[in-house]
């Protein structure tokens, strides 16, 4: 079985992690861009770190057999940050046009704050000139208020809600993010809110068109096989086999495939393993390591 795992941070993952993901069936991932863990503290940093997920980290994940895309955008917590923020938004456009770019993301709320909203708004404006899907991130405190916030602004700036992704849903918030037409994400987390044995009942409760699972994998305590974990939580769970691949595979690749950058053949023809390959002068490998050449 082929999956998609919609919402990982790669950059902060291991080799380990890769080969574990393409072990498991995980043959893309999308990398939205978001704060590292401490505030950037100028818009060089954040330039840089767009470069970083756009470039390097796309031939990393193509070393080991997966296909690696992007989403583009300035996250809500250093929006709160004006004058980096200012800076950043004049950056993105250029990137959001590159190639693997799949939407502007992960954007929306965090603190909810008066910033946060005015660089949400002006993303979805970004969002709606380059005709781009959108992926929400929607606040872990407060997250109904939230959630419900970031539908009406998406109203409000009249894009379609069939060209957004509002992530991190619970059951609190799915009926609702379902109802007004928007895609539901859900971060399947280890020992947190969100597990595989509460995505089954979601499952259950609303069927599988437009719910999407993914890891949020990052640099704090997460898992980069949420995915195919969860998956095979739903089978035991004698859910339809096509149901699973819906919101493991499918869901994701026709609400990011809109955005005309990730396609079915970039993994199903693609370019042979080569870890003798350079990315700007670096390997992968360290001295002595046998590549891997298929
Ligand atoms: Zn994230």
């Amino acid at each position: 079985m082929h999956f998609i795992d919609p919402h990982a941070h790669m950059i902060s993952r291991t080799t380990d992690d890769y080969e574990a993901m393409a072990k498991a069936g995980v043959v893309a991932v999308i990398e939205p861009a978001f704060w590292v863990g401490q505030p950037r503290t100028n818009s060089g940093s954040y330039s840089d770190y767009l470069s970083h997920i756009l470039g390097f980290e796309r031939f990393r994940a193509g070393q080991f057999g997966v296909r690696h895309y992007c989403c583009i955008g300035l996250n809500s917590k250093e929006a709160n940050n004006e004058p980096l923020a200012e800076a950043v938004m004049e950056i993105l456009p250029a990137f959001a046009t590159k190639e693997s770019v799949v939407a502007i993301g992960e954007i929306g709320y965090d603190e909810q704050t008066e910033l946060e909203d005015r660089y949400f708004r002006a993303q979805l404006e970004l969002a709606k000139e380059l005709e781009l899907p959108v992926m929400i991130h929607t606040p872990h405190r407060d997250k109904k208020r939230g959630t419900s916030r970031s539908m009406d602004v998406v109203e409000e700036h009249k894009l379609d809600p069939d060209l957004v992704v509002v992530d991190h849903c619970n059951e609190e918030t799915v009926k609702e993010v379902k109802d007004r037409g928007f895609w539901a994400g859900f971060s399947i987390y280890p020992h947190s809110k969100m597990t595989a044995e509460r995505m089954v009942g979601i499952l259950q409760t609303y069927g599988p068109e437009k719910l999407i699972v993914d890891s949020a994998c990052d640099w704090g305590v997460s898992d980069p096989l949420s995915v195919p974990k969860t998956a095979a939580l739903l089978k035991e769970n004698g859910m339809p086999e096509e149901h699973v691949r819906m919101v493991t595979y499918s869901n994701a690749l026709a609400i990011y495939g809109k955005s005309g950058q990730m396609n079915e053949e970039d993994w199903l023809s693609p370019a042979p393993i080569d870890q003798r390959t350079l990315y700007q002068g670096n390997s992968i490998l360290r001295g002595g390591q046998t590549p891997n050449v298929e």
